[in-house]
This record gives C-alpha cells, structure tokens and sequence, in this order.
C-alpha cells in the first residue's frame, strides 16, 4: 500500500493538530511495509498478508518448534525489547503526538514500534545488562553477550547497534530496535542469516564491543 493510499484510507492522518514528524522521509518506505501484513515476531519473515493480522509467529518459532536454547532467548529477548517499547512510549512526546494521529489496529500498532525505536540503537545498549544477568545464570547454553556495531545495508551509512549472544548452538544476534527500518526486521536471528540479509557488503567489519561500551 502507498503512502498516500494509507492516509486516503485513515492508517494515517496528519493535520495541523498532528503534524508528520521532522524525519517524514524516513518513515514513507516504513510505513507502507507496515501495512503489507504480519510478520514473524522472532525472526521478522512475512507469515501473512493481510494488514489486519497481528504480528505472530511463523512456523519454525512457535513455541513447541524452538530448539532449547531459543526456548530460553526467545521470550527473554521478547519480554526485555516489550518492557523497553513501553518505557520509550512512556517518555517520548513526538510519539505520543504521532500516536494520536495513527488509527489502532495491527498496522498501526506496526507503524507504532518502527516510530518508536527510531533512533533508539545505540540506546537500547542500555538492555545488556539485564539481558547477561538472566542469561549468565544457564553458563552451559549462553557463554557471552556482546554490543556490535555495524553498518547496515538498506539507509547506507547508518550505524546498527545490536546484542551479539554466544549460545550452545551457535552465534544469535538480538536486535531490540530494528523495525525502525522496517516490520520485517528480525528481533531474534541466527548471527550469519541475520549479517547475510542486513549487514552491508564490502564496509568494515561489524565491530564487536564488551557490554556497557555504547553509553560509556
Ligand atoms: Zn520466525
């Protein structure tokens, strides 16, 4: 759906009341995958395509399906990215006075968490800590959490700021904030499918930092 076809059609209505915010450009691309379904609220893969379905899960992470180490990250990962949607709901104005001019239901509720975590990368780093501290109390499944920053491919020149975790099974990236770039963004992914379709080729290296590095 285009932008303009979501305002004729009251997804989203901006009046002097409700003026588009200041990075409007930004958002245009966003806010049109917003409406084009539900997606996966672990791994961001499209599971419908209708925009009044709600975000769920696609078949390999329903609960029954997930290995034990995702049956541990998954909610942990989820429950930590909600909390922190909530507190930035709480304390950011612009976004209140967006909210006030996005209609509810699944798309908006879409358009919502992009709106919110714009910006937020480098400040969800403050999530670390809590994140270790559950995951540190299972040493055989999760050895180490770590800040990466890394440069992604779509808004090229944009640094990402995302959790790396060292699991039994293999490298995880959790990445609270990513649907500021689209509702297709994975919240949880296994760390070379997530670089091979987000990270950018032929940049630096994503750089690997310890916990409590971005906020210094
Ligand atoms: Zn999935």
């Amino acid at each position: 759906m285009s932008l303009s076809a979501m305002i004729k059609s009251g997804y989203i209505f901006f009046n002097a009341d409700n003026p588009a915010p200041d990075s409007f450009d930004w958002f245009r691309d966003v806010y049109g995958r917003a409406a084009d379904g539900a997606f996966c609220e672990v791994c961001g893969d499209q599971i419908s395509d209708n925009c009044q379905d709600l975000n769920g899960r696609c078949q390999d992470h329903t609960p029954d399906q997930l290995s034990p180490v995702l049956q541990r990250l998954v909610p942990l990962c989820l429950s930590i990215r909600t909390r922190y949607l909530s507190k930035l709901r709480e304390s950011q104005a612009n976004a209140r006075s967006l909210e006030s001019g996005v209609r509810t239901g699944p798309t908006g509720v879409r358009i919502m968490e992009c709106t919110l975590f714009h910006m937020k990368c480098r400040l969800s780093m403050e999530l670390g800590n809590e994140l270790w501290t559950n995951l540190s109390q299972h040493p055989k499944q999760f050895s180490q959490v770590c800040e990466m920053e890394y440069l992604t491919r779509p808004f090229y020149g944009y640094r990402h700021w995302v959790f790396v975790i060292t699991t039994s099974e293999g490298d995880y990236v959790f990445d609270p904030t990513g649907v500021q770039f689209g509702p297709e963004w994975p919240r949880l992914r296994k760390y070379d499918q997530y670089m091979s379709i987000h990270g950018r080729d032929g940049t630096p290296s994503p750089l690997r930092h310890p916990l409590g590095y971005a906020l210094g």
